[in-house]
């Protein structure tokens, strides 16, 4: 009896042995493979991605959430969906906050008098008609701010934290912080204004707008940011030990409250079209450039992944569902109207994708799934190896507008691109259509194309976010 009772795991452990040298059976298909493999090659013979983005930023301009270019976008979207040939085609209403830039100058006033290129930061509150004059105070974090304790009182801070360029755009997170925080800390501290050198690499005199975190208290200070140059002065100055003053002018202003949309159109699916998978970008962007960039080129490549789809002889079996998220920019009102109202069914969201990385080359996807996914994008991969998009690198949040769906455990793809470039122009007045690289898009379009046809023409479904990991980032 004993020897049977040790037999049994041996013999157990030996078969286990065996299958794992066997060789592994094909995750994909090979309708699955060949449909993915006619995508790819549709797309990189030349996509209609970068028309949809030229279309987008002539029809709607700048697209800030509440203004007129943000309605005319949503019928844009509304218009563009149906004329492809869509399913199931509409806005769902989003209350979005409706923030207008006013008239903005800068001057430094010693030790000598010079014009400076800044811009309001998204949500910023006025300064008086006349502006504000005060005596500037460098810092280069929020840490550094708190050390200064009293000294901040009456001065304009000035966050100087200079953002690094990499391939992955990685140096965008470290310098956020400043721009979302800097003035309900300077606030606290006595400050009478924040301006802060722009989250951006290039060194020309647009300067970068962007979000700031609503500040709770009645305590709120105007903010703005420099362009590179104008801050390098600044920081030049300030080393040389003299008082540095400057004055500041923002004629910014909060209105009510606006009705803006998400909108949505499907390809329904074969054998499964009660389950989804979404693929999504913002259709808003800031106010000072086109947002062609920012999220155009998402819109374009997202539109066009999901009506090559809808061309194909062979549907997949599940719904592919194209979301053009409202407000991205200020609030991320979109994604989280789109988490409540389709709370009910997001268990059967087998995975969301979102392009928001600008114009470069695509290498990869970021992903966030369970870890049996892994081998199975690996395959998926091999489909992306000729172009050079295979690059699957675990974690990361998918992108804003997606990232809410984290708790509901729905597995999370985030279009990984070259981003070498991009923060030169994101958020921006020089954020143009002719920045656009309608090759890249291709590719681009290429890969987001085959991952969704692949993720929704499995018999199974990949396995979702681990419970243990389903948590909101931190903003
Ligand atoms: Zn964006």
């Amino acid at each position: 009896v004993r020897r049977a009772v040790l037999f049994v795991p041996l013999a157990a452990g030996l078969l286990a042995a065996i299958l794992s040298f066997a060789p592994e059976a094909p995750r994909l298909s090979s309708e699955t493979r060949t449909a993915a493999e006619e995508l790819r090659r549709a797309a990189l013979s030349g996509s209609r991605a970068s028309d949809w983005v030229q279309s987008l930023t002539d029809r709607a301009g700048a697209r800030l959430a509440g203004s007129e270019g943000d309605r005319a976008a949503v019928a844009w979207a509304l218009e563009t969906l149906r004329a492809q040939g869509f399913a199931n085609v509409r806005a769902e209403k989003v209350t979005v906050p409706v923030w207008k830039r006013g008239v903005e100058t800068g001057e430094l006033t010693a030790p000598h008098r010079h014009t400076l290129a800044l811009t309001a930061l998204g949500g910023s509150v006025p300064t008086p008609p006349g502006g504000i004059e005060a005596e500037v105070l460098e810092v280069d974090s929020l840490e550094m701010l708190e050390a200064k304790g009293a000294a901040a009182s009456g001065k304009i801070v000035f966050f100087n934290k200079k953002m690094a360029r990499s391939r992955d755009g990685s140096g965008y997170g470290k310098a956020v912080p400043v721009r979302s925080e800097g003035a309900i800390r300077a606030a606290k501290q006595g400050a009478v204004a924040v301006v802060i050198r722009s989250i951006g690499t290039d060194n020309n005199r647009l300067p970068h707008t962007g979000a700031m975190r609503e500040n709770p208290t009645p305590d709120k200070i105007p903010a703005a940011a420099l362009s590179n140059p104008d801050a390098d002065l600044l920081a030049r100055l300030v080393r040389e030990g003299g008082p540095v003053r400057l004055r500041l002018t923002l004629g910014c202003r909060t209105l009510p409250d606006a009705e803006s949309a998400n909108v949505l159109g499907e390809v329904p699916g074969g054998a499964l079209p009660e389950e989804i998978v979404l693929l999504g970008a913002h259709l808003d962007s800031w106010d000072l450039g086109l947002g062609a960039l920012d999220d155009g080129a998402g819109c374009g490549i997202v539109l066009e992944a999901a009506r090559l789809i809808g061309r194909l002889p062979r549907r997949p079996r599940r719904t592919i569902r194209v979301v053009f998220f409202a407000n991205e920019e200020n609030g991320l009102a979109g994604g989280k109207a789109y988490a409540a109202t389709h709370a009910g069914e997001l268990g059967r969201h087998a995975a969301a994708i979102e392009a928001d990385s600008g114009t470069g080359r695509p290498f990869g996807f970021q992903w966030n799934a369970g870890t049996s996914a892994g081998p199975w994008l690996a395959e998926v991969g091999t489909l992306l190896e000729p172009f050079g998009a295979n690059e699957m690198k675990a974690g990361g949040h998918g992108g804003a507008d997606i990232s809410r769906l984290v708790t509901a455990g729905v597995p999370l793809f985030g279009l990984f691109q070259d981003a070498t470039t991009y923060f030169d122009i994101h958020h921006s007045a020089n954020d143009t259509l002719d920045k656009i690289d309608p090759e890249s898009l291709d590719r681009a379009v290429a890969a987001t194309a085959v991952l969704a046809y692949c993720l929704a023409d499995s018999p199974e479904p990949i396995e979702r976010i681990p419970a243990a990991k389903r948590r909101l980032p931190r903003w």
